[in-house]
Parts: C-alpha cells; structure tokens; sequence
C-alpha cells in the first residue's frame, strides 16, 4: 500500500504528501474547518471522514457513469486518498442551481429561488485577494487556463451538475450550488480535482429545506456535525 512521505502542502482542510511514486499523491481530509476566507475557525469532529468517503464516492460515479477523469485513485483509509499528481487549474469553478450564498447578495434574488438555468462562474484562487470573480476572457488574458482547457473545464462542469443534480435529487436532496475545481496532469490532461462534500456544495432537504452543508458552520445554526452525518447517511446508508 502507498505510503505518506515528505508533506508537501497543508490547506485549509486537507494535507497533501508525497508517496514513492512521483505521479501520485496522498491527501489527508482533516476536520478542521474554516469559512470567509480563513476568518472564521473551527473544528468539525468526523466532517474529514464524511468529506473523504463522499468524494471518492461522488468522483468513482462521476468517472465509471458520466466519463468525467478525476484524480481519484484509491480511498487507504477513512481519511487518506491515493490521488494523481496534478497541478491545480488556480480556478474556483462554481455552478448553481438555486440562489443562494454570494450570488444572492450581489444580485438581489432571495435565496431559495430556483435559476431559469444553470449557472457557471469563476473566481480566481487567491487567498490575499479573496478569490475575487472574474470571466473567461480574464482567464485568458492571465494565463490562468488557455481555450481548449476552459473549454473542457466548462463541458465538464455542466455534466458534473446535470449527473450530481439527479444522483441528489433521488436521496431527497436539492444540489444547491456548488464548487469544483480542476487539475493538469503532468502530459496536460484536464482532470476533476480537490473534493465533492458538504464543505464545497450547498445541500438542501427537498421537503424541509433544512441545510446540511457548512452553511450550518458559516451562519451558526448548530447540529453542524448531524448534518454531515446524515449526508453521510443518506448516499451510503445507516
Ligand atoms: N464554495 C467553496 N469554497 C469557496 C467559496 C465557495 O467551496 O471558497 C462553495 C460554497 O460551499 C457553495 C458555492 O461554492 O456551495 C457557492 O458559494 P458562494 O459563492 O455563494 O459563497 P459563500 O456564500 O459560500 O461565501
């Protein structure tokens, strides 16, 4: 089995390390949580297990039933990933379905509403400047993607959507919005990256609308933890 070697990176919410093989990679969910750009800590107990499981569950559907690549590669245990190495696409790609969040705020449409249609947008990942939101063409213009990478990124993200939106909707649950982000492997091959978890969507009961998301960590509305656990429950099960 692959072993954890020299720590390369350690973010918000994951470690990465390196392994005896040079194109793979460990990640290591932790249960520390943060929101509002790092200023807002905490810690929720058991969210790197339920982040782990569910995003190596969520990547293995979305390559064997929707042929997206992903660097997912073996889940080693409840917290570590085997992934392939990849250089991150410096893009928060976030898709929505339903207002809420920021896209509420900055427009005006209370949250809840449903969207005519999907929506995609960028933010440039930068922790000093606050992953400020910018389109294609500032993408282009950086250098952060070429054409045909943002392209692909797109034609991903919207069959990303359309297959997490019906795999949510039959567990009774509204896929809100949500966050991905994307990766080069060494030869240039666009592949899905980071996580799928309550930390990067917004999930809603469809009946209740209750919130079993981070939005629970961000806005103080306690049962933090029971949200991720019936998340949990919910895709695998008692
Ligand atoms: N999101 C994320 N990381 C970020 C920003 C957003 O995972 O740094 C996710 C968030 O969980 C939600 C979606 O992207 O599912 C849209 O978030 P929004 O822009 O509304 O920002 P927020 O209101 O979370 O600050």
């Amino acid at each position: 089995m692959a072993e954890k070697l020299e720590q390369l990176y350690e973010g918000k919410a994951k470690k990465v390390y390196k392994t005896d093989d040079e194109n793979l990679y460990i990640v290591s969910y932790k249960d520390d949580a943060t929101a509002f750009n790092g200023k807002k800590k905490g810690t929720i107990s058991g969210k790197g297990v339920v982040n782990n499981k569910m995003s190596n569950y969520l990547m293995r559907k979305l390559q064997e039933e929707a042929g997206i690549p992903t660097h997912f590669v073996e889940e080693l245990s409840d917290r570590d990933t085997l992934v392939k190495r990849v250089s991150i696409v410096p893009l928060e790609v976030i898709v929505r379905n339903i207002a809420a969040g920021s896209f509420s705020k900055r427009f005006g449409v209370p949250e809840g509403t449903n969207l005519l249609c999907p929506t995609l947008e960028y933010c440039y990942k930068s922790d000093e400047l606050d992953d400020p939101m910018c389109n294609s063409y500032h993408i282009l213009a950086c250098g952060w993607a070429t054409k045909e990478e943002l392209d692909t990124i797109a034609d991903y993200t919207f069959r990303i959507n359309a297959y997490l939106k019906a795999f949510f909707k039959k567990l009774n649950i509204d896929l809100v919005d949500f966050k991905i982000e994307f990766g080069r492997t060494p030869d240039g091959t666009i592949i899905l990256a980071d996580e799928i978890s309550p930390d990067t969507c917004r999930f809603w009961d469809s009946e209740t609308h209750e919130k079993l998301d981070k939005d629970r960590f961000r806005r103080d509305l306690g049962h933090v933890e029971d949200a991720y656990r019936e998340m949990m429950k919910r895709i695998f099960g008692e």
